[in-house]
């Protein structure tokens, strides 16, 4: 099987957090699965790293903001690839473009047009775990791009389609999509299954769980996204 799983920089805020996920990886890659690994930057790194710029420069260029940003989910990726490597078996980490993710221009909120996928899949078959550096991509020009807030999902998603992947998970600090915010409202209830369309209209009342183009592209390429917890595993929500 072909499995592209995700985390968010909660999943991988700190070692062993970050060990954990690549325990998780290496067990499916020794049962023969193939994996693919999109990781965010850790923790608040993001937000930290915009705090620093606007006291840089409040009037930024945004290629140069995405040239920066870019580097938060990087640094994950080498130490994803570093942490599956300590565990003896071998990794390679790839940067958006490294991993062929084309982008418009649209510096800070860039879509994904393509994904040329020959990289990823010549380490794929030379028996690594590919680690992709999520919320990026290049554009037309050979520039940096970011996706948006939390666009490491659509990365996913993303790589998931044009991978043709067979399955596609999004590992959380939560353990599912619940109808309410769960962290809000005490009787929240979990969905086990939910449409693209519902999925949409709750990214819409405000719902962060997931990008709101990772659902998008879910739906037009008809990919199964599953969100779940990276601290328990346990099976949480299929999307579509
Ligand atoms: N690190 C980026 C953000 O905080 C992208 C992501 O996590 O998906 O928005
Ligand atoms: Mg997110």
């Amino acid at each position: 099987m072909l499995i592209v799983q995700k985390y968010g920089g909660t999943s991988l805020v700190d070692a062993p957090r970050l060990q954990a996920a690549a325990r998780r990886a290496v067990g499916l890659a020794k049962q023969g699965d193939r994996v693919v690994m999109v990781v965010s930057a850790q923790g608040d790194t993001t937000d930290e790293m915009i705090e620093k710029a606007a006291c840089i420069n409040k009037r930024r260029a945004a290629r140069e903001m995405d040239a920066y940003l870019a580097a938060g989910e990087q640094m994950s990726a080498g130490l994803m690839a570093m942490a599956i490597g300590a565990l003896g078996h071998s990794a390679v980490s790839l940067t958006g473009w490294q991993a062929g993710i084309h982008t418009d221009g649209a510096h800070g909120n860039a879509r994904i047009t393509g994904i040329n996928c020959e990289r990823i899949c010549r380490e794929l078959d030379a028996g690594k775990i590919v680690v992709v550096a999520g919320f990026q991509g290049v554009d037309a020009q050979g520039d940096i791009t970011t996706l948006g807030r939390g666009g490491s999902d659509t990365t996913a998603v993303a790589l998931a389609a044009f991978l043709k992947a067979d399955r596609c998970q999004i590992y959380t600090d939560v353990d599912g999509i619940y109808d309410r915010d769960p962290r809000q409202f005490a009787d929240a209830v979990r969905f086990d299954r939910i449409s693209y369309d519902q999925m949409m209209a709750l990214v819409e009342n405000g719902a962060q769980v997931l990008h709101d183009r990772s659902v998008e592209f879910a739906r037009e390429y008809g990919i199964a996204v599953e969100v779940l917890s990276a601290f328990t595993g346990a099976p949480g929500t299929v999307v579509g």
